[in-house]
């Protein structure tokens, strides 16, 4: 594959400013030949025998030693000698065999061809040394005619030659697999060039300046340069034709498109053949022997596997580290960007930010996945547009991003300020608000990996707290550190008696009457958080709190029921929320019955609502609990039906009066669905059990049409009211009752 043709016009660019050296006519060295005899005669003999030698295009360099000492001298200083002309006899009958064995044994010079002279033919040595030693040839010094000494010496030095190459190609694929394996450990596009470079220029041992010109099999192809060691001026990036014209760059066009190995004089280019990519290696001139030419040709197809593993992972590492949806670094990605940040700024400045999208789980729901994979491009191409330069934005889960930038410039109002005017969605517009959690490099010690959670701790303290943005601090460190923060407050505020109760209106569908409240519990902290119920209830449960929380509600909503019933009618009711604790706790009952007392009320007045977790009971222990409310005259209602895993059946055979349907099955309720088949069935089949049914959530007054077209007989949402504090309550009650009655069956409640 080495092409010749062009040898002599061709001189590579000027590697580091040095010209390029001219080493063509560069005569080969001699074959050196030893000749050891103690008799001066057979030295000049000798030489004048091989004077005009030439073995495959080499002369013959001659050494001469006088004494088996004086050879042992010789040969320690030379480690090429190519024969040795050996006399057997000289200081000792032995002295010529000693010294072949201290050339073997103690030297290790297994590749020099021996050739035992010896003026006495009784003398030769025994046929076992000649074979131990790998002496080449012996002959008695008549023998050694001048023919004689020229066939004999050629031959020894042709022996020499190949056994030389065979070592050196050993030695050298041992170097071709090292050089391969060190190849496979790089992974990216400028280790892997400088890689092959260095194995290359070392296997034919020249200097390690070149150039390394690759393409990963885009189509058309253009070789970029991925490395130039010893060109200062020679860019990574560039193509063929930024090159300067020169020899060396004809040299690496001629290796392109005649996919082939070319010499040129002054330089060779060295192509390696990938399937999805290749490259080009330009590398100084040398003189090397086939052999090393064959290795070199070697490598580079190994070279060109280990770069299709270079791509590959490129690419793979490319799918690891980006979100293909906006092509943004995915959460891989940003913390190598973060790592890196941290790396190049020992100064530590620099801010983390986590955007979440408020509600976008909804939208996803409501308009569909494509809009919501348009929503996401929108927030990505908003976060690009205003923030400065140099901000890193990432996509690191389903609606959370995360910004990478200075301290100065990613403040909360300025991330917020970003969501004032509404998203571009399919030629009209959405508003979108966000939640953020932040924090500075400088705060948290560790990695990326490190800083991101703590940044997450702060937005998912932000989200359970209401909030539009949170710092994160370090008593956050982990998030049993913010629910227990949450829990102490949240104790004290129960001391203080500061949770307060929300009514949300239930109406009867048939008349579209009020017949009754849910009481819901709020909670504002003392520094003005929200924290919403589904963040505080559990949390209350899992401490225990839930019983004195339940009290606290149940008292306030009855004594508020009182004063309500004195306005609109001794017929309302009160449904309070009932977490399984308080229901089992044995004081509970007691507890109902101060309260009914102290409101004066009539246990019928209160309703308390269960979840289905309470089939899971014992049965008869259940049913027996179920009745000592029941005889206080106390309903019971099931919440949120439908979400849990008990069966009508089961459940219709307690003493029960309600069942309330979870909002989840009211998404489709107004079309012919399976929802609205599901619903019917459980109307009919409560109904069968004597039971009334709540609609809970009701939004739109589609369902509340439907819902009532289905059976259903009490409904609550947001449609009707939503939950109020007692004093918005009764405003809004007494506004409602200013307007005339609606019309019909159906028609509408008050819409607040
Ligand atoms: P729940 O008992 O199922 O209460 C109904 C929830 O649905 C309330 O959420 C209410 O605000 C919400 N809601 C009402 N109408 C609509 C609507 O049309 N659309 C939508 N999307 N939502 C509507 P809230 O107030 O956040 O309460 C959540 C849950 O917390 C309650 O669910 C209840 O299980 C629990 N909870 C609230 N207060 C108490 C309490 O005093 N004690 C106990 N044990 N649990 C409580
Ligand atoms: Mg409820
Ligand atoms: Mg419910």
């Amino acid at each position: 594959m080495t092409g010749d043709s062009h040898a002599d016009d061709l001189v590579v660019f000027a590697a580091d400013g040095r010209d390029a050296e001219d080493t063509t006519d560069e005569a080969l060295p001699g074959w050196k030949v030893l000749v050891v005899d103690d008799e001066p005669d057979v030295h000049v003999a000798t030489r004048l025998a091989l004077d005009d030698v030439e073995v495959n295009g080499r002369r013959l360099s001659f050494l001469n030693a006088h004494s088996a000492a004086e050879a042992r001298d010789v040969l320690a200083r030379h480690d090429d000698i190519a024969v040795v002309l050996l006399d057997v006899v000289m200081e000792t009958d032995r002295a010529g065999l000693d010294l072949v064995h201290f050339m073997r044994r103690v030297l290790g010079r297994a590749e020099t061809r021996i050739i035992l002279r010896t003026g006495q033919p009784g003398l030769a040595p025994e046929i076992d040394a000649i074979r131990d030693c790998d002496i080449n040839d012996y002959k008695s010094k008549g023998e050694l005619t001048r023919t004689r000494l020229f066939s004999s010496v050629t031959v020894a030095i042709r022996s020499y030659d190949q056994i030389r190459a065979i070592t050196a190609s050993r030695r050298g694929l041992g170097q071709v697999v090292a050089a391969t394996a060190a190849l496979m450990a790089r992974r990216d596009l400028p280790a892997f060039a400088d890689e092959v470079l260095a194995q290359l220029s070392a296997l034919l041992r020249v200097p390690d300046t070149g150039i390394v010109m690759a393409c990963d099999g885009a189509e058309p192809p253009r070789p970029a340069v991925a490395i130039a060691r010893g060109y200062p001026d020679i860019l990574p990036g560039w193509t063929l034709d930024r090159l300067p014209a020169s020899p060396g760059r004809d040299l690496i066009d001629q290796a392109c498109t005649g996919r082939c190995n070319v010499r040129g004089a002054g330089g060779q280019a060295f192509f390696v053949p990938g399937q999805n990519g290749k490259m080009v290696v330009l590398l100084p001139p040398s003189t090397n022997n086939d052999v090393e030419q064959d290795l070199a040709e070697a490598f580079c197809a190994n070279a060109g596997i280990a770069y299709d593993n270079v791509i590959l992972y490129g690419r793979l590492r490319n799918l690891a580290f980006v979100d293909p949806l906006t092509g943004l670094p995915n959460r891989q990605g940003f913390v190598a960007v973060i790592d890196a940040r941290i790396a190049a700024a020992p100064d530590r400045e620099g801010r983390v930010a986590l955007i979440d999208l408020n509600g976008f789980g909804e939208v996803n729901n409501v308009l569909g996945h494509d809009q919501g994979d348009e929503l996401l491009r929108a927030v990505a191409a908003r976060l690009g547009q205003g923030l400065p330069e140099g901000t890193t934005i990432a996509r690191l889960g389903a609606d959370t991003f995360g910004l990478l930038g200075d301290e100065a410039a990613m403040t909360p109002e300025a991330i917020h300020a970003l969501f004032v005017e509404p998203l571009p969605l399919h030629g009209a517009s959405r508003p979108m608000s966000v939640t953020v959690g932040l924090a500075d490099i400088g705060q948290v010690s560790g990695d990326g990996r490190t800083l991101l959670r703590k940044t997450d701790v702060a937005l998912r303290r932000a989200k359970q707290e209401n909030a539009r943005s949170m710092w994160y601090r370090s008593e956050d460190a982990t998030e049993l550190g913010v629910r227990l923060r949450l829990l102490d407050e949240l104790r004290a505020a129960l001391a203080a008696g500061d949770i307060n109760v929300a009514y949300q209106p239930q109406i009867r569908l048939a008349d579209g009457r009020i017949v009754g409240f849910e009481a819901l519990a709020r909670w504002r902290t003392a520094d003005g958080r929200d924290i919403p119920p589904a963040t505080f209830v559990p949390l209350a449960e899992q401490s225990g709190l839930i019983v004195e929380l339940g009290r606290l509600v149940l008292r306030r909503a009855l004594g508020d029921l009182a004063r309500l019933r004195r306005t609109m009618g001794a017929e309302l009711t009160m449904a309070v929320n009932m977490s399984m604790l308080e229901f089992q706790d044995s004081d509970t009952l007691g507890h109902i019955r101060q309260a009914l007392e102290a409101a004066g009320l009539p246990g019928s007045a209160l309703e308390v609502e269960l979840t289905e977790s309470l089939a899971a009971q014992d049965p008869a222990a259940l049913a027996v609990r179920l009745k000592s409310f029941r005889d206080e005259g106390i309903q019971i209602a099931i919440d949120d039906f439908g979400t849990g895993f008990s069966s009508l059946g089961r459940l219709a055979s307690l003493p029960l009066d309600r069942l309330k349907i979870d909002r989840s099955f009211l998404a489709d309720v107004e079309h012919p669905s399976s929802q609205r088949t599901i619903v019917a069935v459980m109307v009919e089949l409560a109904h069968a059990f004597g039971l009334d049914v709540v609609a809970e959530g009701v939004e739109t007054p589609g369902q509340l049409d439907a819902l009532a077209r289905l059976g259903c007989s009490l409904a609550q949402g947001y449609h009707v009211g939503r939950p109020m504090p007692f004093d918005r309550l009764t405003e809004w009650l007494d506004r409602r009752s200013r307007v005339p009655a609606p019309a019909g069956l159906l028609g509408q409640p008050n819409l607040h």
